[in-house]
């Protein structure tokens, strides 16, 4: 079966075409500025095809301009659009609605619709996507594939933040986490890897990148992760502060007046990295500065080790016993240094990792040390991949 996966965005539209025959991606790419000008672009077997600004009103032009690249004559990939088999759909927020992917119907769409309050920059605009593609391709069955389901199987202890339960009652505050679809992928890989049932093992999957999060999968199940109500929880990250005391919000309101909805902003847009360094939120400028002897950058570089170090140690204590570690996503495949240096601290869970292996970018290694009690990975995630095999195994079995 050929599947088309799609991530829709408020402006942007990321497509992948794969081939479930062999895993193989026939075609992919990106229409960005939506309803802005219009920019995208197209890479087969090939590599890129095009790379141009076309205009891109709404959605329904970006997704039927996909299919006629896919379809074109030249440098299509299938000749007809009947060639999809069904189209997976990537939706950030499943909220306390969803515990699995789902075929999409009438009353999935109108709970997702019900789940904007929880992930309101990106559940309007996951919906404009599925609409768009039941126009253009009214006859290929879709699915959803959500980041919070892989975490609806933490245990209440870890689920629930210990404030009076009306509010999880009535207001559904509760932890719902992000990234699952990457910490299932990476976790189902590094059982694959290690030729072991996921049920058989405790594996601490850290998906760090811009958003970082941290995961302690119990028997191929989520036990607890870093992320809550909101993926501003936990690590220190590119932009955002992570967890901090919450009195924070009030202090910094009552001293200055700024609205809840401006701090909360800042917290997320103006913070983490960013903030501490003043000089950038990307890791690889943050190492620069901090070789050359610039004291924020080395402390925003400090922070980020730290917070990776807390939640792996975290993580150990409430699974008790760890098989595998995991690094996946921008900073966790390509930063050298933060796996060298937290797997060194980690060295009292009896961690040591490889240095000549651990020395590469990008590639899906087993870096674990001669006589390490732990095995430790980098797995490259493959969030698309995650959503085709859940978007045929849904439709096969409709
Ligand atoms: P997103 O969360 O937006 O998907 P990514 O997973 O692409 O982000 O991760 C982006 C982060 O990865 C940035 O902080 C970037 O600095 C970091 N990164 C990418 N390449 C390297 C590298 N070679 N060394 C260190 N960090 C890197």
């Amino acid at each position: 079966m050929i599947i088309l996966v799609v991530n829709t965005g408020s402006s942007s539209l990321k497509y992948q075409l794969i081939d479930m025959k062999d895993e193989s991606v026939l075609a992919k790419g990106l229409c960005e500025r939506i309803g802005i000008d219009g920019h995208m672009n197209y890479k087969t077997d090939e590599g890129m095809v095009f790379d141009k600004d076309i205009a891109l009103p709404d959605h329904g032009v970006a997704m039927q301009l996909v299919i006629d690249a896919l379809t074109d004559k030249e440098h299509g990939v299938i000749s007809d659009m009947d060639e999809i088999g069904a189209v997976g759909h990537r939706i950030v927020q499943g909220g306390y609605l969803f515990d699995k992917s789902e075929i999409i119907t009438d009353e999935v769409e109108a709970g997702i619709e019900e789940l904007c309050t929880l992930g309101p920059l990106h559940n309007p605009p996951a919906l404009v996507g599925i609409r768009a593609c039941k126009k253009v391709l009214p006859n290929t069955p879709g699915a959803v594939v959500f980041d919070t389901t892989f975490h609806r199987t933490m245990p209440d202890e870890c689920k629930y933040y210990a404030i009076p339960w009306e509010y999880a009652e009535k207001y559904h505050v509760q932890r719902y986490g992000a990234h699952g679809t990457s910490h299932r992928y990476v976790a189902q890989r590094c059982a694959e890897l290690m030729g072991k049932n996921p049920e058989d093992l405790n594996i601490i999957t850290c998906h760090l990148g811009n958003g970082s999060s941290i995961t302690a999968v119990k028997g191929g199940k989520c036990y607890d992760t870093s992320m809550g109500l909101t993926p501003l929880e936990g690590l220190v990250m590119g932009t955002r502060c992570g967890s901090i005391d919450p009195t924070v919000v009030s202090f910094i309101y009552e001293q200055t007046g700024m609205p809840v909805k401006e701090i909360t902003d800042m917290m997320t847009k103006k913070s983490g990295l960013l903030a501490v360094s003043e000089i950038s939120a990307d890791c690889r400028d943050i190492c620069d500065a901090a070789d050359k002897g610039n004291r924020k950058a080395q402390i925003a570089r400090e922070m980020l080790l730290r917070s990776v170090k807390r939640f792996i140690g975290a993580y150990a204590a409430e699974l008790g016993h760890v098989d595998a570690m995991v690094f996946t996503a921008g900073i966790g495949e390509n930063d050298i240094d933060l796996r060298e240096k937290v797997c060194d601290y980690l060295g009292f869970m009896g961690v040591t990792i490889d240095k000549e292996k651990n020395d590469c970018r990008g590639q899906e290694v087993d870096i674990t040390g001669e006589g390490s009690k732990v095995r430790v990975f980098i797995i490259p995630t493959n969030e698309e991949l995650m959503i085709a095999k859940d978007t045929q195994a849904l439709v096969e079995s409709m």
